[in-house]
């Protein structure tokens, strides 16, 4: 998808600190980290948010979410980790290819 830096990270034009990568998802460190440990896992496959996940493309969601514990370990958050993932204006999303945040590395506090 032209213009779209998750995209552009994933075709290697865009630099990143890669901590997991595989035929169908990549996880690299947010260059803005807003936690002392702060990973986004993407899927090679552009899907603009999670209002365009459908039974066709779901199984790659399905993916990140069963390598996430493995990652997570690998980054050393074995005290527990938060992921989340913005949709759309009210969110607050900023990159329209769907991605999670991995965030932790201190106590997070009571979020929902
Ligand atoms: P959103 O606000 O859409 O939920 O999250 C987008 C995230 O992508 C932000 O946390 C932002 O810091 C991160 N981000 C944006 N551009 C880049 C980039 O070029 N490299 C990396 N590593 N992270 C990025
Ligand atoms: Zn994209």
């Amino acid at each position: 998808m032209d213009n779209c830096v998750f995209c552009k990270i994933i075709d290697g034009s865009i630099p990143s600190n890669k901590v997991y990568e595989d035929d169908k998802m990549l996880a690299f460190h947010d260059i803005q980290p807003e936690t002392p440990v702060h990973i986004v896992m993407i899927p090679k496959e552009h899907i603009a948010s999670v209002d365009e996940v459908n039974a066709e493309n779901s199984d790659v969601i399905a993916h990140i979410f069963s390598k996430a514990g493995e990652i997570a370990a690998s980054v050393g958050l074995e005290n527990g980790y938060r992921i989340v993932t913005n949709c759309g204006p009210d969110a607050g999303q900023t990159v329209f290819h769907i991605h999670f945040h991995l965030m932790g590395g201190k106590t997070l506090g009571k979020m929902v």
